[in-house]
């Protein structure tokens, strides 16, 4: 009989809890290592911060942005970059809004269905404190359309941007790929101030990112290098901005979109 539970105790594993905290550790050195929140699977608690006291038109929280996302042939992942010209009111070129406006008008099916893969995306971007890592400080979280939209329907509710008494927000991420869905909640305990102590909510709402940053964009002539499969030499720029990584001052607009994107998906 023994011999029998020996041998059965041999086919599996114990899942202990030394398991779960590397799992936790590894959770927390990806989202430390990321420019941006980017959401776990399963629930996440945030409490989103308020527009900084400098906001010249009607403050709220959030920025919107407009990214592309391109398939470029021979390239594993997509291209991702802001476009120069929606977050630049238009006054800067963009090779991949001229590309789709071209395709759009083409007679051949083909070239049409490519022109919608071109056109630019609508992203939002809000900062936000990760509860279950406060220690990694205030970061933008970049989210689509269906958050925003539950976020501007709880607003009818609560001023959750409120850092006295605004609530928690609690994100359930399910699915994968296209399949992913995001619910918004809020704090069950109710609402509660982002944090205890004066002092602290004052450090922290004054390091707040500025959001408009995160809507900087790359040159044309950067976005045509970009798509011609050529990497923009970011390695070589990181080694040479890197002491100042974080800081943002010195990079290029490139370096930033890749830290934010597809610089972390290689990671
Ligand atoms: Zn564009």
């Amino acid at each position: 009989m023994a011999n029998e539970t020996d041998s059965t105790l041999a086919l599996y594993a114990d899942f202990d809890l030394k398991a779960l905290d590397e799992d936790i550790d590894e959770a927390k050195r990806n989202a430390k290592s990321s420019a941006v929140v980017k959401l776990e699977p399963g629930k996440t608690v945030l409490r989103m911060l308020p527009a900084r006291a400098s906001a010249s038109h009607a403050p709220r929280p959030w920025r919107t942005v407009w990214k592309h996302f391109i398939s470029v042939p021979g390239l594993e992942r997509k291209v991702i970059f802001n476009c120069p010209s929606l977050n630049s009111n238009g006054k800067q070129p963009c090779p991949a809004c001229t590309m789709q406006r071209r395709k759009e008008q083409s007679a051949n099916q083909i070239e049409r269905e490519i022109a919608k893969d071109l056109a630019p995306q609508r992203e939002v971007v809000a900062n936000v404190l990760q509860r279950a890592a406060p220690e990694l400080g205030v970061k933008p979280w970049p989210f689509k359309t269906t958050i925003h939209k539950a976020l501007q329907a709880l607003r009818d509710d609560i001023n959750f941007v409120d850092p006295i008494r605004g609530i928690d927000l609690i994100i359930t991420k399910t699915g994968k790929d296209l399949e992913t869905k995001y619910n918004v909640g809020t704090d069950p305990k109710g609402p509660s101030p982002v944090c205890a102590d004066n002092a602290q909510l004052a450090e922290l709402l004054k390091a707040m990112p500025d959001l408009d940053r995160y809507a900087d964009s790359p040159t044309a002539a950067e976005i045509e290098s970009m798509l011609a499969g050529e990497r923009p030499a970011r390695e070589q720029r990181r080694g040479a901005a890197g002491e100042r990584r974080g800081g943002g001052s010195g990079r290029t607009a490139a370096d930033r979109v890749y830290d934010g994107k597809v610089a972390d998906d290689e990671d």
